[in-house]
């Protein structure tokens, strides 16, 4: 049976990106309508959060220190050479390693409370935005609205349709990864107690490794080179776990809780970001890398600006223009594009060893680095981000704009 209905903003997806942009446009009093073709609580990896989502979570009504482990800032280590060094979060904000399938039902749930309408298990199939409104088809049904947001991760719906999607080569190619219950020992007793994500460095990749409450890891392999063609898969990861002495004490007596996950073809940007009626967010807007744990953060972020500005939009009568999103766009790209830089380095000019580590010596860069890894993006007096966007800008426009 077809159901027919009027809204003012219909959302496609309602992991962080979409529930966010649901629940700030709900707050401002429009009918909203979020569809997910999944079910939450529903797995999803991301865990380790930046401290700018913090204001933004406040927004939401969101106390995420709740039920969460506080994470203390991010440690990089280099256990073939001995060195590594730690960038603590002691900023306005602060920040959190979360279980994404509860953190983002949490999400859902306030969603819903603030008036969202949602439907679950509902697939959207077709998106028509033009001047006069957008239609929205699902599998279960049709929708009329004044606005359309993309929301569907790497789904990314409209970069699709637009064949927009632009791969990013020199960044992680997969990831696999594994979930474990660890044991009670002084290594992991320290983990819990500082819950930092520790990123060590291995000749393919790194590995994280990303506490999380009830003593539980978070731990993937993320392959940048070409991988041992004789090695996939579970037996890939447990290759490289073997050689790194600290996994191998933090697993020391743990409980595999799920098997080895993979997920690949992650790193891409998607040049349509915005149209008549309709805007992308989170991943379905880019995706970078996990490296420094920027895309929940990016999601929310830009959940925000998309909802800003669509209220704005309505306001001033100028919902359909095409224009609408620019500034703010302009405004994520320079964030997208300094996180984008960072991690470029961090994969081929080897920005750990010739600047995270020799970073302690120099108290300004390091403030600037931690302002940059905490998701603070936009200052204008941050000298070590002026440097990577100007020194590298021709090679990024190559690449992402
Ligand atoms: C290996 C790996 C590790 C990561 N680690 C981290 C990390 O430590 N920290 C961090 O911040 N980020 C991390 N990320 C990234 C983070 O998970 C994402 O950036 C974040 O989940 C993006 O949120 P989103 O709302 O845009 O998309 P999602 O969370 O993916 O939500 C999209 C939603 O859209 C729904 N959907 C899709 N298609 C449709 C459709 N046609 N109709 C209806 N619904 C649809 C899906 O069911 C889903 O619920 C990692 C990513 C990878 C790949």
């Amino acid at each position: 049976m077809s159901t027919e209905k009027t809204y003012d903003v219909i959302i496609a997806g309602a992991g962080p990106a979409g529930t966010t942009a649901a629940t700030l446009l709900a707050q401002y009093g429009y009918r909203i309508l979020l569809l997910d073709r999944d079910q939450h609580p529903r797995f999803h990896i991301g865990e380790s959060m930046l401290p700018m989502s913090e204001p933004i979570m406040n927004r939401l009504g969101i106390k995420w220190h709740e039920g969460n482990l506080r994470k203390g800032g991010a440690e990089f280590i280099d256990e073939k050479s001995g060195q590594r060094t730690f960038f603590p979060f002691q900023g306005k904000y602060s920040t959190v390693q979360v279980e994404r399938s509860v953190f983002d039902t949490r999400l859902f749930e306030n969603a819903i409370s603030h008036g969202v309408q949602a439907h679950q298990q509902e697939k959207v199939t077709q998106v028509d935005c033009n001047a006069d409104g957008v239609t929205v088809e699902t599998d279960k049904g049709s929708y009329h609205g004044r606005y359309f947001i993309d929301a569907t991760g790497r789904s990314a719906i409209m970069g699709k349709k637009q064949q927009s999607i632009n791969k990013l080569s020199k960044l992680g190619k997969f990831a696999l990864y594994k979930h474990y219950k660890l044991a009670d020992t002084p290594a992991t007793q320290s983990l819990f107690c500082r819950g930092h994500i520790e990123v060590l460095l291995t000749e393919l990749g790194w590995f994280w490794c990303i506490p999380l409450v009830d003593q539980r890891l978070s731990i993937g392999l993320v392959v940048q080179k070409d991988a041992p063609a004789d090695l996939k898969g579970a037996d890939l990861f447990n290759h490289y776990a073997n050689q790194s002495p600290r996994v191998k004490e933090l697993l020391e007596g743990a409980e595999l809780l799920a098997d080895v996950r993979a997920e690949a073809d992650f790193s891409y940007f998607n040049q349509q970001r915005h149209g008549v009626r309709y805007a992308c967010c989170g991943d379905a807007a880019g995706f970078l890398d996990p490296v420094f744990s920027s895309g929940f953060f990016f999601a929310v972020k830009t959940a925000e600006m998309v909802a800003d500005q669509i209220h704005r939009g309505f306001l001033e009568g100028r919902e359909a223009a095409a224009d609408l999103h620019s500034g703010s766009d302009e405004t994520y790209q320079k964030g997208f594009q300094t996180m984008y830089l960072m991690i470029e380095r961090f994969y081929c000019s080897n920005l750990v060893h010739n600047l995270f580590f020799e970073a302690d010596r120099q108290e300004r860069i390091k403030n600037e680095i931690i302002a940059l890894l905490a998701g603070d993006l936009w200052q204008e007096d941050n000298s070590f981000q002026q440097g990577l966007l100007s020194g590298r800008y021709a090679g990024l426009k190559e690449s992402v704009a």
